[in-house]
């Protein structure tokens, strides 16, 4: 039955109450226990079956209830003050005003397929999306001007449960957007304000919701609405939903649909992050925008979009990136190819390494590195990883000098660190503590919490996780209708003292989940005589088969080998599941092949509530002190053959577990403390909470990325974007005469014997061609020499110019010296030079003596 109206019918608060209207739409009480706390007092029971969602305990709680709080002194006491600290977090200066004294508006546009920012909002599937919501936390907390975009799913991810077999079911819940905490965006005459977008032969609309998250606002487009028809519907339905069609509708809604919404809402960004390649096509669409409004050509408005477009690439493999076939890209993005002047070829380029490769597909992050003025991975191992991977873009240039950083994820703190900790830090360390610096002295504090107290509270937090576990894993085994029996065994699954191995995140096959379980006896033995057990969860992707699999063997092991006691798994991983296993499990595991944990950021989290890692040394840990702070699963090899490689690798775990975990946890004094072990716990947090959490992470981003970016924005649009103008017609000049520069003559004076720190001149005389000494650098290249013959990290030193003479030939100079003995190198080099380039290497514009 349609109905013929709609009503969004908001609950009825009593008067005193109206306080927690704001405080439930704002996600401020994710991170906020004074909050949080208020809506479990309001109802404990709807609490948890909403999952946590305030606006839905208002729409349903009933009057009787709302009546009695309004009248009860201690809640509304609390309840005042939950919104007085509200109010003080959104008054607060913080960090941004003091690095940013210009009075230009600015505002950094965060793109991204997922959000993951608290549990009643299921629109991630795991690590991606809880870092971007991770983002936006740190964001508002340092006071960015920053907004997210997104897509709003009317699926939620999938809810996970086990059938008797222990395979992998899902259930897709609907998100009743009314009933979240979302706000519908309305224009002044209180109509939604809608986009739309060109898709072939028809136009799709998109309505725009947000979520508060603290001070940032998060914009998601949601294309159920008439008069789209039903397949467009669908395209905001699932998160990476449908085939490689539906693949490039989403795409094409968030980046193309996401810059006109942003429009729409009268913002103006002056950065675009995309984090991830999903949402490239907004360089598109930018581009588009300059052309036929500012009147400028595609190259003048590719330099002024790229100016101001940054990217994150979150994969470490090339299988890992969306590649389109370039007919589909012709048949969606054709008017773009036209609006843009291009030529098939031409514009299929834009997504193509080798742009001779007419077969190639369309690879959305080569767009989005080609679209970008700053790119970088997510680990400084994965940071190396992608220049690797993306060098085919700089050919010619050493790999250590493609333009692509390292900026290491982090995790929010206020999020992830259990409430009893987090007051324990606060304690001992003051309320910094969350964004205090490396260097910070409060780090030494850390030293006097003592040992019985840190101990006892980790304690606290393991039983606090047995109780969730076992409440947890009833509920799911009387949804599935298990027998009474097996739900009753579930009450006593785990031991409050026994040392606890968590191990949760996706079940890709990568992740190898199952490496503990390589060889069985050795493993039982461990876990009966040693004193072990594992807390387990996961879940695989729907289409992912082998990682299915992987569950099902841990859920045969455990029932098989009659492992109850030793073992559980938990269905349904969540942020929620995430905030109990990495404040109540004892170490954190994880055993990823090398490098394909492009950061990782669980053991974050885990760190933080002071767990140690037992870890291969992949991602964030590989750069982590891993000796101090847990241990590391072999030394970063790499292995040709992945069976020895798990031989290897599943025996230094049990070796590791079996001569220092269990022996480190179980070594108590008299009064029952593991002094050796508390010690690591205050390595663990002295050492990672500085570092790896978002704080820090989001001002890396605004120092390295944002600003500069921002910048670029403003200078590009002066007068009417001459420089950006300029920067095209140069760059179309350096290409034209680049391969005409010769360099003519290289002086070194000295003979081949050279001393340590001994100055060396050399001179050199280059023919610039049609360029002059204003559009080039010249660098020399200095730097040991391997076995192969080659330069190895070279160390550039810049060469002055003297001048032209009177054949025009440029002479230029410089000074070198090698600060280390042994068999070294020297070459010289011609980069390009514009005051408005943002880095001096151009694809192709290496010029090498
Ligand atoms: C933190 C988190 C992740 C990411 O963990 P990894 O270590 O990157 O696998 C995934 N899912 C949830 C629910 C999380 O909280």
């Amino acid at each position: 039955m349609q109905p013929i109206r709609t009503f969004n019918v908001s609950p009825a608060l009593p008067q005193r109450l109206e306080p927690l209207r704001k405080l439930a739409y704002n996600l401020h009480w994710d991170w906020n226990f004074e909050t949080k706390d208020l809506f479990r007092r309001l109802d404990r029971d709807l609490w948890e079956s909403s999952r946590h969602n305030p606006v839905l305990m208002l729409g349903t709680i009933s009057q009787t209830r709302l009546n009695e709080v309004a009248e009860d002194e201690g809640f509304l006491a609390q309840m005042d003050r939950a919104a007085r600290q509200l109010e003080d977090y959104l008054n607060d200066p913080s960090w941004y005003p003091k690095q940013r004294t210009s009075k230009r508006k600015e505002c950094f546009a965060y793109f991204s397929a997922e959000f993951g920012l608290t549990a009643c909002l299921p629109i991630y599937s795991g690590g991606l999306g809880v870092l971007a919501g991770d983002h936006l936390k740190s964001a508002s907390d340092q006071g960015l001007p920053l907004v997210g975009v997104g897509l709003l799913y009317q699926e939620g991810y999938f809810a996970q449960y086990l059938n008797a077999d222990g395979w992998q079911q899902e259930r897709y819940p609907i998100n009743d957007f009314y009933n979240m905490p979302l706000h519908l965006e309305r224009d002044e005459n209180g109509e939604e304000i809608r986009i739309e977008v060109d898709y072939p032969g028809r136009k799709v609309y998109a309505r725009i919701w947000r979520v508060q998250v603290g001070r940032v606002a998060l914009y998601m487009l949601d294309t159920n609405i008439e008069p789209n028809n039903p397949y467009d519907h669908d395209i905001t339905d699932e998160l990476y939903g449908g085939d490689l069609d539906m693949r490039m509708h989403q795409e094409i809604m968030l980046g193309i649909g996401g810059v006109r919404a942003l429009k729409a809402l009268g913002l103006e960004p002056t950065c675009y992050h995309m984090n991830e390649g999903h949402s490239a096509f907004l360089a598109l669409e930018r581009i588009r925008c300059m052309i036929q409004e500012e009147g400028l050509s595609f190259y003048e408005a590719r330099e002024a979009a790229r100016a101001s477009q940054i990217f994150t690439t979150h994969t470490p493999v090339s299988a890992g990136f969306d590649l389109f076939p370039p007919d589909k890209i012709l048949h969606y993005l054709g008017h773009y190819c036209d609006i843009c002047g291009l030529s098939h070829e031409q514009f299929l380029a834009l997504g193509r390494a080798d742009t001779g490769d007419l077969e190639a597909p369309f690879n959305m992050a080569t767009l989005a590195i080609k679209m970008s003025s700053f790119v970088n991975g997510v680990s400084q191992l994965h940071g190396q990883v992608s220049q690797a991977l993306f060098q085919n873009l700089w050919p010619n240039l050493p790999e250590s000098e493609v333009p692509i950083k390292g900026i290491t994820n982090g995790v929010h703190a206020r999020s992830c660190v259990a409430k009893p900790t987090q007051e324990l830090y606060e304690r001992y360390l003051g309320p910094n503590w969350i964004e205090a610096p490396a260097n910070d002295r409060l780090w030494e504090r850390v030293a006097k919490i003592p040992d019985e107290e840190l101990w006892r509270n980790h304690e606290r937090c393991r039983s606090d996780l047995v109780v969730f576990v076992r409440e947890h894993l009833q509920k799911t085994l009387r949804l599935r209708g298990a027998s009474p029996a097996e739900i009753a065994a579930a009450e006593d699954v785990l031991d409050p003292t026994v040392l606890t191995i968590g191990f949760a995140r996706r079940f890709a096959t990568y992740k190898r989940a199952t490496l503990f379980l390589r060889d069985i006896a050795r493993i039982k033995h461990i876990l009966q005589n040693k004193k072990v057990q594992f807390a387990i969860a996961g879940k695989a992707h729907p289409k992912d088969i082998p990682g299915k699999e992987l569950i099902r063997q841990i859920v045969h092991f455990i029932r098989e080998e009659n492992m109850m006691d030793y073992i559980v798994f938990l269905p349904d991983y969540d942020i929620n599941v995430s905030r109990m296993m990495v404040a109540g499990c004892d170490v954190w595991l994880n055993t990823p092949r090398r490098p394909r944990e492009a950061s990782g950021t669980s053991g974050m989290k885990a760190s933080m509530n002071g767990l140690l890692n037992l870890s291969i040394l992949d991602g964030w840990w590989d750069e982590a002190d891993y000796v101090r702070t847990g241990w590391p699963i072999g030394a970063g090899e790499d292995y040709a053959d992945p069976t020895y490689q798990d031989d290897v690798e599943a025996a230094a775990l049990y070796d590791l577990l079996e001569q220092e975990v269990v022996p480190l946890f179980y070594n108590r004094d008299s009064e029952g403390i593991p002094r050796g072990w508390v010690s690591k716990m205050k390595d663990a947090i002295r050492l990672n909470c500085p570092f790896f959490n978002t704080a820090r992470m989001v001002r890396d981003y605004a120092e390295l990325g944002y600003f500069p970016a921002s910048d670029r924005y403003f200078v590009m649009k002066q007068d009417g974007y001459q420089p950006a103008k300029e920067l095209s017609n140069w760059r179309a000049k350096v290409f034209e005469h680049w391969y005409s520069i010769k360099i003519k003559e290289i002086d070194i004076s000295q003979p081949s014997e050279l001393q340590v720190n001994q100055t060396m001149p050399v001179k050199a005389v280059l023919d610039l061609s049609q360029l002059t000494p204003d559009d080039v650098r010249v660098q020399l290249y200095q730097g040991a020499v391997n076995a192969d013959g080659d330069i190895v990290n070279g160390m550039t030193v810049e060469m002055e110019c003297q001048g032209t003479d009177a054949e025009g030939l440029g002479l230029y100079t410089a000074d070198v010296t090698y600060t280390t003995s042994g068999l070294q190198g020297l070459s010289l080099r011609v980069l390009p030079k514009h005051r408005y380039l943002s880095s001096p290497y151009l694809p192709r514009l290496v010029l090498w003596a």
